[in-house]
């Protein structure tokens, strides 16, 4: 098997008016934010300000610099807002909500391979996605979102089905494969009668993955090569035309619809493009994928805001993980969840609502909810995350919660789990073996372990970890014979 270090991944409505302010008589998007609400000018995200917050971090002076940039725009807004909710309007609003846009929305969910949190909207100074960074500009956008795991099969099983991997019936492997007994978000959508279309673009989303359940399209860029140890294809062309022509589908017009589009070219390998060169290094050359890959979505955005259900549909992107780029001697993603490889974008376009940042800790697994929401389709009871729909309208604001990262135990990986709640992060290793503190405010780089140090924050991060736990029905996989860290008496 290959080295940990070197292995990868093998293997509107909003509707939101009944739903959310029960009582209300008019839209929360009509309503100004709550005085309470702590609005703040915008949190800068020049090269500048970012580069002093790199500079303070280089109190881990392991980490290289893109770790640096990665954990700061983290860091700074931890250090801002240690232990509350943090809201900042990032438009020329202000943070009042625009007019809505009337009747029932549609969603759009973007998800991008491996695109790590330092972006351009986050203070990284190279102009690697300005199509990304307008769309993120006019979102309300999450600073501190956290992927559900560190690889796609583990993140995206748990996006869809609003549980954690670990509780989910799954084949054990890398590339986990999912029954049909296993319910995503999809199928509900599916059967309150809304339209469902995707397109993908890797081996790994053809049915084994159990993704394709619930859409109504699901289609898969054609002429992939297979190759469970990396991914050589470059697919953004196809899959800009597939996701043009799913969008374009007469059906979509009736509304309401969910599409589902994840794009892979930010995936190593990191193949050059013509015409973009940003150096030869790996984060050179993943900066250019990223480069490449946006200038397709710019075309998909547009392709969007023309479209005549434009003014009706909320458009979220995301990453299923980050990437990392020599942190913790770590490359590409997978096996383990320090911050370059799970704190990713999120942000969301709806129509109605103004610009803003929340600063607060989120997770994808808060996903599932929040779409089945905008579409006015009831969440399942056994669901882990919480609707934002209400943060987003900023009808609500954004209280502090546990976020839970969930690794499962597979062949290739050792199980890990995190506990992210304001600025500290507890770590997980090996069916709580040993759980590690982490000071994301002074220490993005997670280079100083503070169990001994913080010992009255260690116990109550370790008593909520445990809480957590409580909560999170882990079930052995199918094939249990080659998990790593296998123990006759721990859990799967
Ligand atoms: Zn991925």
């Amino acid at each position: 098997m290959t080295p940990r270090m070197d292995a990868l991944e093998r293997g509107a409505v909003l509707f939101f008016a009944a739903l959310h302010v029960a009582g209300c008589a008019t839209s929360p998007l009509h309503e100004p934010a709550p005085p309470e609400a702590k609005v703040t000018q915008a949190t800068s995200s020049a090269p500048a300000t970012h580069a002093a917050s790199a500079g303070s971090a280089s109190s881990a002076p392991a980490a290289p610099a893109a770790s640096a940039d990665a954990a700061s725009g983290a860091a700074r807004r931890v250090d801002a807002e240690p232990a509350s909710s943090s809201v900042s309007a990032t438009g020329p609003s202000q943070g009042t909500p625009l007019s809505p846009a009337p009747g029932p929305l549609n969603v759009i969910l973007i998800t991008i391979d491996a695109m790590r949190a330092d972006m351009p909207w986050a203070g990284y100074p190279r102009d690697i996605a300005p199509n990304l960074t307008a769309l993120e500009k006019a979102s309300v956008s999450y600073t501190r979102a956290y992927s559900v795991s560190s690889s796609t099969a583990m993140s995206f099983a748990g996006l869809l089905s609003g549980r954690y991997p670990s509780e989910l019936e799954r084949s054990g492997s890398f590339f986990s494969a999912h029954p049909d007994s296993v319910e995503f978000f999809p199928e509900r959508l599916q059967r309150a009668g809304v339209r469902t279309v995707a397109a993908h673009a890797h081996f790994y989303f053809e049915k084994k993955a159990g993704f394709h359940q619930g859409f109504d399209a699901y289609r898969m860029v054609e002429g992939l090569s297979a190759d469970n140890t990396t991914d050589k294809n470059v697919t953004s062309p196809q899959h800009l035309a597939l996701a043009k022509e799913l969008l374009g589908d007469e059906h979509l017009k009736k509304g309401p619809f969910f599409a589902w589009f994840h794009f892979m070219d930010a995936h190593d390998l990191y193949v050059s493009h013509p015409g973009i060169d940003f150096g030869k290094k790996p984060r050179d050359r993943y900066d250019g994928e990223l480069r490449y890959l946006d200038g397709h979505l710019g075309e998909l955005f547009a392709f969007i805001e023309k479209a005549p259900w434009a003014s009706r549909t909320a458009v979220i992107v995301t990453a299923d993980h980050g990437e990392a780029f020599g942190e913790h001697k770590m490359t590409r993603h997978g096996f383990e969840l320090w911050e370059p490889l799970v704190h990713v974008p999120l942000f969301a376009k709806i129509p109605g609502l103004a610009p803003k940042r929340i600063d607060t800790p989120r997770s994808a697994i808060d996903l599932a909810p929040t779409i089945l929401d905008l579409l006015g389709v009831p969440a399942d009871a056994s669901y882990q995350g919480q609707s934002l729909v209400a943060e987003l309208a900023g009808t609500a604001l954004p209280e502090e919660r546990d976020v839970i990262v969930d690794l499962p135990r597979t062949g290739d990986n050792f199980r890990r789990r995190a506990l992210v709640r304001g600025r500290y992060k507890l770590i997980s290793h090996d069916d709580d073996f040993r759980l590690d503190l982490y000071d994301l405010g002074k220490d993005p780089g997670e280079t100083r372990e503070l169990r001994q140090a913080e010992p009255d924050v260690y116990r109550d991060m370790k008593r909520r970890y445990e809480e957590r736990r409580q909560r999170i029905k882990d079930i052995c996989p199918k094939r249990r014979d080659n998990l790593k860290g296998k123990r006759p008496e721990k859990p799967c």
